[in-house]
C-alpha cells in the first residue's frame, strides 16, 4: 500500500522558489571581478534566473545539455546554478586553476554546449576556444559595454546582453528528480579527472543534510561566506543550502587573500564561513599580524584536506570561533561527515573535547560509512584499527560520467563507494582519516599516518606548512620525511624540529629528515600535491645514519 502524500519531485527550482517567496528581501552580496561590491536579493536572483532559463529555451538547448562555467564566486555564477539546472540543463563548473590542456580535455569530454566565463579568464578562453568544438556559444560574464572587441572568439556575447531581452516570467518545469543537474570533475590530485554527475534529488537532499545542527547548522539568521570557490563540488553545495535556509550570502569573488576576506567578513557581518585549510591560514595570518578580532564570525567549516589541530585551537582559543572539521569528496556531493560533540561530551575537559573535534567526524544522516580490511571484511569501530573507508547514500555517486561504476558489493548485496581514504572509526562513530591510500607510509610493516606527522610540524610556531611523504629505505621499505615551509621571519633548524617530535609521537614514527622548501606544490583546489612534491624530491636521498 502506498502512502497518500503529494508526490512532488525534489527539484532545485523548489529551493529558489522557496527563497524568493519566504526570503525575498534576503541579501546576496558579491565582490565583482571589477573590484566593486554588488548587492541584490533572492527576489532579484529568482527573476534573473528565470530570464536565463528563457534564454536557454530560446537558444534551443535540450534537456540535459551542459552549460559550463569558468567563474569566481558571485551573483551571476549563482544565477547560472539555478537558471541552468531549474530549466533542466546541467551546470558544469570548470576549475580555472587546471592546466589549459586538462581544461580542454574536460570540456570536450563533457561536450559543453555553452561556456560562461569571468573576464579574468578571457586570455585562457582565447587560448583554448579553438580546441573546444562542442561549445557553440561563449558568454562573457559582464555588461554589454564591457565586451572586448577583437577577442577572436566566435559567437561571443556578454551575459547581460544574452539574458537582457528575455522575460522574467517563467514556470519552472517539473521533471524526474533523478535528472542530472550538476557536473563536476575531480581535481585529479591522484589521477585523471573523472566526472561526478549530481541529480536534482541528490542536490536537494544534500542541501537538507548539510543544514542540520550536527552538520553546518545553517539558518536564516546566518550570513554565510563560501570561502570555497564555486567550481569544486558546487562550493560544497553552499549556494543551494543558502536558498534552502534563506540566509544572507556573501561572495568574495576573486579576492581570496586574507585581507580582502577579512574586510568583507567584517563589513557584511559574516557568521559562518567555509573553505580549505590553506585559505584560513592566509586569513589567520592577516588577523594575527594586525592584532584584529572577528566581531561576528561564530564558526567556520574546514575540510577538503585535514585541518591541523593547531588551527582549530587558534580559532577557538584566540578568536572564540568554532571550527567544524568536515570530510567529503567530489563523489559525495561533498558532505560526508562533520565533527560535532555529542551530549555526553559536553562535560569533558577541553583537551578531551579537542581530541574529538580534530577528527573528521560523524556521518550525516543519509550517509553510511564503514572501514574494511584488505580482505573486504568490515573492521571494528575501536578508534585504532585502520581500514579503507567506504560510504553510501543518496548523495554519494553511483557511477562516473561516461565512465565506470567504482562501487563494490558486500556479502549482503549492499553497494559501497570506495573512497580511497584510509581511516579509523571509534565506538561513538567518529571517523578519522589517516591518509589517502596512495599517501600511506609503510615502515617495517607498520603504517605511519602522514597527516599525524604534518599536524605535529604545523603545531611548531615557526612552521607555516608541512607535507610528509615516504622515501624508499633499504631496511624499512619506507621512512617518512617532512617537507616544511617556515613562516616569514621565523627560524627553526632541522634538529630543533626533529626534537619537537619527541614525546609527541612514537619514536619510530618520527621523520628521518626535514627538508626546507620555499613552497609546497598546491593542486587546483588548494590542496597539497604530493605527487608533485615527490617529483621535486626525486633525487633526494635519505640520511644514512
Ligand atoms: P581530489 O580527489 O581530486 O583531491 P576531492 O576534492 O574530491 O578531489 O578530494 C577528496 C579527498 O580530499 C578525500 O578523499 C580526502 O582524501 C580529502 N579530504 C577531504 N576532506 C578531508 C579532511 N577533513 N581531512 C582529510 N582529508 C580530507
Amino acid at each position: 500500500m502506498l502512502g497518500l502524500m503529494q508526490n512532488q519531485p525534489l527539484l532545485i527550482s523548489m529551493l529558489l522558489a522557496f527563497a524568493e517567496r519566504h526570503h525575498g528581501d534576503g541579501e546576496i552580496v558579491s565582490r565583482r571581478v571589477e573590484g566593486d561590491i554588488h548587492r541584490y536579493t533572492y527576489r532579484d536572483l529568482a527573476g534573473r534566473a528565470r530570464q536565463l532559463a528563457n534564454t536557454l529555451d530560446k537558444s534551443g538547448l535540450g534537456q540535459g545539455d551542459r552549460v559550463a562555467t569558468l567563474a569566481w564566486n558571485g551573483y551571476r555564477h549563482l544565477e547560472l546554478y539555478f537558471g541552468v539546472t531549474g530549466s533542466g540543463r546541467v551546470v558544469h563548473t570548470l576549475n580555472p586553476r587546471l592546466h589549459p590542456e586538462q581544461l580542454v580535455w574536460i570540456i570536450n569530454h563533457a561536450e559543453d554546449a555553452v561556456l560562461c566565463f569571468d573576464m579574468s579568464f578571457l586570455p585562457l578562453i582565447q587560448a583554448v576556444h579553438a580546441k573546444c568544438p562542442t561549445v557553440k556559444t561563449w558568454v562573457a560574464l559582464c555588461d554589454a559595454d564591457k565586451l572586448p572587441e577583437g577577442s577572436g572568439i566566435p559567437n561571443l556575447v556578454s551575459y547581460e546582453a544574452w539574458i537582457g531581452g528575455a522575460s522574467d516570467q517563467y514556470v519552472w518545469p517539473q521533471f524526474d528528480e533523478n535528472s542530472a543537474a550538476g557536473l563536476c570533475y575531480t581535481s585529479g590530485t591522484t589521477g585523471n579527472p573523472k566526472g561526478a554527475l549530481y541529480s536534482h534529488r541528490s542536490t536537494v537532499l544534500h542541501a537538507y543534510g548539510g543544514a542540520l545542527p550536527d552538520a553546518m547548522n545553517r539558518s536564516a539568521r546566518d550570513s554565510m561566506m563560501p570561502g570555497v570557490p564555486m567550481f569544486p563540488v558546487n562550493a560544497w553545495g553552499l549556494p543551494y543550502g543558502a536558498a534552502l535556509t534563506g540566509c544572507k550570502l556573501v561572495f568574495p569573488g576573486p579576492a581570496m587573500d586574507g585581507k580582502s576576506l577579512y574586510e568583507l567578513m567584517e563589513a557584511e557581518g559574516v557568521t559562518m564561513a567555509a573553505g580549505v585549510p590553506t585559505i584560513w591560514q592566509m586569513l589567520l595570518a592577516h588577523v594575527q599580524g594586525g592584532k584584529l578580532k572577528f566581531s561576528t564570525l561564530t564558526r567556520t567549516v574546514i575540510g577538503g584536506s585535514a585541518c591541523p589541530p593547531a588551527m582549530i585551537d587558534t580559532f577557538r582559543e584566540d578568536f572564540g570561533v568554532d571550527v567544524l572539521h568536515a570530510w567529503g569528496m567530489t563523489e559525495t556531493s561533498p558532505l560526508g561527515s562533520v565533527s560535532t560533540l555529542k551530549n555526553k561530551h559536553l562535560k569533558l575537559p577541553a583537551a578531551q573535547q579537542m581530541a574529538i573535534r580534530v577528527k573528521q567526524g560523524r556521518a550525516i544522516c543519509g550517509v553510511d560509512m564503514r572501514i574494511v580490511g584488505d580482505d573486504g571484511q568490515e573492521q571494528p569501530w575501536d578508534g585504532k584499527t585502520y581500514g579503507d573507508l567506504q560510504v553510501r547514500g543518496p548523495w554519494v555517486m553511483a557511477s562516473y560520467f561516461k565512465g565506470q561504476s567504482p562501487l563494490v558489493t558486500d556479502q549482503n548485496g549492499v553497494r559501497w563507494f570506495p573512497t580511497g581514504d584510509v581511516a579509523t572509526i571509534d565506538a561513538d562513530g567518529y571517523m578519522q582519516i589517516t591518509d589517502r591510500s596512495k599517501d600511506v607510509i609503510k615502515s617495517g610493516g607498520e603504517w605511519i599516518s602522514s597527516i599525524d606527522i604534518e599536524n605535529i610540524a604545523m603545531a611548531h610556531p615557526a612552521i607555516a606548512m608541512a607535507a610528509c611523504i615516504g622515501m624508499p629505505h633499504p631496511k624499512w621499505d619506507e621512512r617518512p620525511i617532512v617537507a616544511v615551509v617556515t613562516k616569514p621571519g621565523a627560524e627553526v633548524t632541522r634538529e630543533e624540529l626533529l626534537k619537537f617530535y619527541e614525546g609527541r609521537t612514537a619514536k619510530w614514527q618520527i621523520p628521518d629528515d626535514v627538508v626546507f622548501v620555499e613552497a609546497i606544490p598546491l593542486g587546483a583546489t588548494g590542496k597539497m600535491l604530493k605527487t608533485k612534491l615527490r617529483e621535486l624530491l626525486k633525487d633526494y636521498k635519505l640520511p644514512t645514519s
